[in-house]
């Protein structure tokens, strides 16, 4: 049996929690430590005192109540992928909700209730078979939870909204252990801090998610060599601001592949990607996309279904390499700024590495700024500069390029930041992604919801905390 006592444990939490806690708990001796320990992002190698595998609500719970009585930090792992390794901090209980992933579907009411250590192919394989949707991210192996309570972009953002405009309802785990619901009714202050607040109020155990009709999807992606990149980006910039609602068009600066629409003397070398998804009537998605990739160097369309777009993107980030990433949102995509994106995209350190950018607004921008805890509803573009090698060599010439990717477009810096991309930031950097007043609404919240901070493994808004310091 795993030796639970910490040098901070003490024996009556211990037997609490021995008569409470259903699920298997790793320590450091056993031989799963490594492997259930490990998150997305290589990087972060740190030793948690313990690993508590939680089944239901009752073991968040429990969970809890003995990081608590026995004065332990904790930490929450979702997905495990948040980029600053979030989930994992030496020394800290982790309360893990990855055995946590049952989804069930109200296709009368539309409705997902989702358990909080789901991945969003989890709810992706509940919902498709009904023929909806939850819009969330673009790689089914991220997780809900950390996705869904910092935002959640993705391909149907601009039609349907973010994934926390689709939170409903939430189960939730207090700081002190207790259990409440928020939804519009009870709590609707929890719920609309669970809208974009991260992390910081509870321990999300299930998500009531509105769902939204999908069906099969116009696809169509093209490539552009880098020495035609400035002038791509400049009718890129004109066709993403004039799209439909139903349209979601997105760049990537990365290493060509080897597929047969790529034309040869492009592969394996920096290029510029556009990709365009239409969500309407798929017999009108070719006359749509068609204008944007005019004078690509090779393109493809096809049809596909919604499940078949959101799994695109999952081979591209494994689990266990290492990763460095940093995202601003940017005020306007002109000249300048498309030669500083063609510019990095050339200086990339890694072949696997990339720099992602999109032309946001759409639904995002019609629910009111009031409305959620989510900031700057208002932002035109994100740019996310991604570094992502193996050799811990590299480390720092990798994280230099993605510093540098984000630094040279200080120009059309928006201001703030996406909270679920945030790594290795300035202290002060939370605040700034919040602003003022919706940070003091949320730090209002923590005071009430976790007064001694427990949840402060996470973009963490303090109870002290006061946007003027
Ligand atoms: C490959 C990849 C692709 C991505 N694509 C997108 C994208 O398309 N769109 C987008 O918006 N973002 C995207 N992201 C960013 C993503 O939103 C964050 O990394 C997010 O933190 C991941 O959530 P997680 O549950 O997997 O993370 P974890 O590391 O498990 O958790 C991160 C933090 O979230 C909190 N948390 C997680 N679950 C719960 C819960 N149930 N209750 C309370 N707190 C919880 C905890 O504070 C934890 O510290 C992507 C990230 C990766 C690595």
């Amino acid at each position: 049996m795993t030796e639970l006592l910490q040098p901070t444990s003490s024996p009556a939490a211990e037997s609490e929690l021995r008569n409470r806690f259903q699920g298997p708990i790793v320590g450091p001796a056993d031989p799963d430590y490594d492997t259930v320990r490990a998150v997305w992002n290589g990087m972060h190698d740190r030793r948690p005192s313990l690993i508590l595998r939680c089944t239901d609500t009752t073991d968040v719970s429990a969970a809890l109540r003995y990081a608590k009585a026995s004065g332990q930090a904790v930490t929450v792992r979702g997905g495990g992928h948040n980029v600053a390794g979030t989930a994992l901090a030496d020394g800290a209980v982790l309360i893990d909700l990855s055995l946590m992933r049952e989804v069930t579907i109200d296709p009368e009411q539309q409705l997902a209730h989702a358990q909080g250590g789901c991945l969003l192919g989890d709810v992706d394989a509940a919902t498709t078979a009904y023929g909806l949707a939850c819009p969330a991210g673009v790689v089914s192996h991220t997780g809900l939870g950390g996705l869904a309570l910092g935002g959640g972009y993705g391909w149907l953002a601009r039609k349907w909204g973010l994934t926390c405009d689709h939170i409903i309802a939430a189960e939730v785990v207090l700081a002190d252990g207790s259990v409440v619901v928020a939804d519009e009714s009870k709590h609707a202050e929890l719920l609309w801090g669970l809208r974009g607040g991260g992390g910081n109020l509870g321990i999300v155990t299930r998500f009531t998610l509105r769902l939204r009709p999908v069906g099969s999807v116009h696809f169509h992606t093209g490539v552009f060599a880098l020495a035609d990149g400035v002038a791509a980006l400049a009718r890129y910039r004109e066709f993403a601001e004039a799209q439909a609602p139903d349209l979601h068009t997105v760049g990537a600066l990365k290493y060509a592949g080897s597929q047969d629409w790529v034309p040869a003397e492009l592969r394996g070398k920096p290029a510029l990607f556009l990709t365009s998804v239409w969500f309407g009537d798929p017999a009108e998605g070719p006359a749509q996309t068609e204008p944007l990739f005019a004078t690509a160097a090779g393109d493809e369309a096809r049809l596909m279904s919604y499940a078949e777009l959101q799994a695109l993107g999952d081979h591209g980030e494994p689990h266990g390499n290492r990763y460095f990433t940093k995202s601003c949102y940017l005020t306007e995509l002109t000249a300048g700024a498309a030669e500083e994106l063609i510019a990095s995209g050339a200086a990339m350190v890694s072949p696997r590495s990339s720099i992602d950018f999109e032309y946001l607004r759409g639904a995002i921008a019609e629910v009111a700024d009031e409305a959620s805890a989510f900031p700057r509803r208002d932002a035109p573009y994100i740019v996310t500069v991604s570094a992502q090698w193996t050799d811990p060599a590299q480390d720092q010439a990798n994280a230099a390029w993605s510093r540098a990717g984000v630094e040279r477009l200080a120009p059309w810096h928006l201001g703030g930041a996406y909270v679920n991309y945030l790594q290795d930031e300035q202290p002060g950097k939370v605040a700034e992604v919040y602003g003022t007043r919706r940070y003091e609404r949320l730090a209002d919240l923590k005071r009430r919801f976790d007064p001694e901070n427990v949840l402060s493994g996470n973009q963490n808004i303090p109870p002290t905390a006061s946007a003027h310091q």
